[in-house]
């Protein structure tokens, strides 16, 4: 099993090398040119004399080493602009500007952090973040058009929509593995911990974690159960451990709905069959009406926008 943790601080300390190498190259850029060091010093050596007049209250040097020094710094930007550079690009760039790719920001976690998580995780099981659908890919027509306004809706009240679980029927090709990403794009644009995974991978996972419990697969369970959205793609796909399977996925939805948190799933079985494959509690937590919405995708033939 993988271990998410190490995985995030490995993708920190890259994020930050790959901004410090990147201004420690064009500080040696800057640093080679002749003009640039010579300026640079007497810009040092003149900052060193106004703390002194400072110190002094010597108004009169205080206004003329001012005025000296930004001569000096506006010269020093030409050069630099010579050189294809500015002041910011001799600072490390980080992408985020909140905890500076550290992953903290005023000691709490900072709102990259989750987004990395789900990143990572995902990546782990091969679903690359950079390339989901998005609700502009899709292409409305009359087949779809009421279900695209239910989910959008969904996802505008998110996380306060009243539907908490969602189950999208329809046989292979009717577009639900399309529709769930569209939702998960949505809502990870929006900063929201989301969690994509397929049924197929949680069962096995659920299995490593039962079989040889360890911290990094429970750590993997507790990222499961706190995700803001937990979509369990392809349901039915999954061997059916005894004594496992069934109680895990059970104790996930009871687990997240005591959170309040919502739970997705896509499926090729119908209503009956999820009965007949799953247990009663299981079944009744998907059609419970207060809480739970089930779609059934029958359009003739779903499309992408461009097709
Ligand atoms: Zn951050």
């Amino acid at each position: 099993m993988f271990d998410l943790s190490r995985q995030i601080s490995e993708l920190y300390s890259n994020l930050r090398k790959s901004a410090e190498d990147k201004a420690d190259y064009y500080n040696s850029i800057a640093n080679n040119n002749f003009n640039y060091k010579k300026i640079t010093k007497q810009i040092i050596e003149i900052s060193l004399e106004l703390s002194k007049a400072e110190f002094k209250n010597d108004l009169k040097n205080i206004t003329s080493l001012k005025s000296q020094k930004n001569l000096l710094l506006e010269k020093q930007d030409n050069i630099l602009k010579n050189l294809g550079l500015n002041k910011n690009k001799l600072n490390p760039n980080f992408l985020c500007k909140k905890c500076n790719d550290t992953g903290l920001a005023n000691g709490k976690v900072c709102d990259c952090y989750k987004k990395y998580y789900s990143k990572i995780f995902m990546e782990n099981f091969n679903f690359d973040l950079d390339n989901l659908h998005k609700f502009s890919d899709s292409k409305i027509d009359k087949y779809n058009e009421k279900d695209f306004e239910i989910i959008k809706k969904y996802c505008e009240h998110f996380p306060n929509s009243k539907t908490k679980n969602l189950t999208f029927l329809g046989k292979t090709g009717t577009g639900k593995t399309f529709i769930t990403e569209c939702i998960a794009s949505d809502l990870l644009d929006k900063n929201f911990n989301v969690i994509l995974i397929t049924a197929f991978n949680l069962a096995t996972m659920l299995k490593e974690y039962h079989y040889s419990f360890s911290k990094s697969s429970s750590e993997l369970i507790k990222i499961i159960n706190d995700s803001d959205l937990l979509i369990i793609d392809d349901l039915g796909s999954e061997p059916i451990i005894k004594n496992i399977t069934l109680e895990y996925f059970l104790s996930i939805l009871n687990e997240r709905q005591s959170l309040n948190k919502h739970t997705m799933f896509t499926t090729n079985l119908s209503k009956d069959e999820i009965l007949m494959k799953y247990n009663d509690r299981f079944f009744a937590r998907l059609t419970d009406k207060e809480i739970s919405l089930i779609l059934e995708l029958n359009y003739p033939n779903y499309r992408l926008k461009n097709n």
